[in-house]
């Protein structure tokens, strides 16, 4: 499919907007349908993530409180209209990048349409900036990786031993540079740290029982996995579940049990070392956590996945950046970087991006990828890829 992208101009001489965006449709009414239809199509999409916001949100404090419902009220409205923005955007766009142009532009209305709706995630709260980023992050490590041609690279994503040769050396990066940093970053293990008040005998740095702290994170990663299938689950059979509300039932039949016993394993070994190690020398070393998160590692050979292994590099970059600006926090290049919202850019240049390959590389792309792409605009984005694609098959 990327001879499409190489051979573009040739295959587009005299192809209308309509042709690829909007079929037996004038730009006029087509604009109109997407900004009304847009609204629901996000909603759809952003209600089972807000579920598991608050879900999270509640789990994490203990508590629920009005302050809690209307923080994730106002981020629902946020993640919205920023989805709306970004899907009318290269609705808009493209369009008026062909009257503009008179002919469509391969990178620029393809990939660049959505450019200015993407800017909004500058506007955003934290939580919306965060999560989009990681999000989108991940989406690319995966089509990426799938998207590769190389017989190398093709052989080593299928191979489960290589996959968690690779996940055991992120894992082993993420202990080592979370153990050197202040900034905690989200990950399914965290490194204990040595505070001012610990004055308890214990080698390690926890207050209970060894057994006890290894089964609690256990028991939180089986509960945040649960959490996240049912949600991952929800969100795809959410129109199911409105015609037939018994399929709700269905769910726990297909939920990845493998993956939530990767995550409970996972955090109970990268426990089990660091308490081993730390009692076996009567102290915590520096290389605890990078030893615990080698070793810890060898549980992703229980569900290899490329979700799983893009949130892995995505906080291991993130590991590495606080690290490097904790330690040379008062160079200037570092402040002025910091001052900018690095997570936004990265959203703007992946969803960005990810418009690229949703054109391009829709069979790269994973099902939630193309999911979420085409709930949020409507299937604006299917509809523009499969035109692309009926050109290149008519053409060729
Ligand atoms: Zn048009
Ligand atoms: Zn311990």
């Amino acid at each position: 499919m990327s001879a499409i992208s190489k051979h573009w101009d040739q295959l587009t001489a005299g192809v209308e907007c309509s042709t690829l965006a909007h079929p037996g449709k004038t730009c006029h009414d087509h604009i109109l349908f997407q900004l009304r239809t847009t609204v629901w199509g996000n909603m759809q999409f952003f209600i089972p993530v807000s579920i598991l916001r608050l879900f999270l949100l509640v789990y994490s404090r203990k508590s629920i409180s009005w302050q809690t419902l209307r923080q994730t009220l106002f981020e629902f409205g946020c993640m919205v209209l920023n989805g709306w923005a970004v899907s009318n955007s290269w609705s808009v766009c493209f369009c008026a990048f062909y009257h503009g142009f008179q002919r469509v532009i391969n990178n620029y209305s393809v990939s660049l349409a959505a450019l200015p709706g993407t800017l909004l995630i500058f506007w955003m709260p934290h939580y919306v900036q965060m999560s989009h980023s990681r999000g989108i992050f991940n989406v690319f490590v995966e089509c990426w990786l799938k998207s590769r041609e190389h017989p190398l690279i093709q052989w080593a994503r299928e191979s489960r031993t290589i996959g968690t040769g690779a996940f055991m050396l992120i894992s082993a990066l993420i202990g080592f540079f979370a153990q050197r940093t202040k900034a905690v970053e989200f990950w399914f293990f965290a490194p204990l740290k040595k505070t001012n008040n610990d004055q308890h005998n214990n080698p390690c740095y926890h207050r209970s029982t060894c057994q006890n702290y290894i089964l609690d994170g256990m028991k939180t990663c089986f509960t945040f996995g649960m959490i996240l299938e049912l949600a991952r689950k929800l969100i795809s059979s959410a129109p199911k579940i409105r015609q037939n509300p018994a399929t709700f039932f269905r769910l726990f039949a297909r939920i990845r049990y493998k993956f939530v016993a990767f995550l409970t394993l996972y955090n109970g070994l990268f426990r089990l070392v660091t308490c081993f190690l730390a009692r076996h020398r009567r102290k915590v070393s520096d290389y605890d956590s990078t030893i615990a998160g080698l070793i810890s590692g060898l549980a992703y050979s229980l569900s290899p996945n490329f979700n799983v292994f893009g949130l892995a590099v995505t906080a291991m970059i993130q590991n590495i950046w606080n690290f490097i600006s904790e330690k040379y926090a008062r160079l200037d290049g570092i402040k002025w970087f910091n001052r900018l919202s690095f997570s936004s850019i990265v959203w703007v240049i992946l969803a960005n991006y990810n418009m690229y390959s949703r054109a391009y590389y829709p069979y790269a792309m994973s099902k939630y990828a193309l999911k979420f792409t085409d709930v949020c605009s409507n299937s604006q984005s299917r509809t523009a890829s499969e035109c692309l694609a009926k050109l290149f098959l008519v053409t060729n």
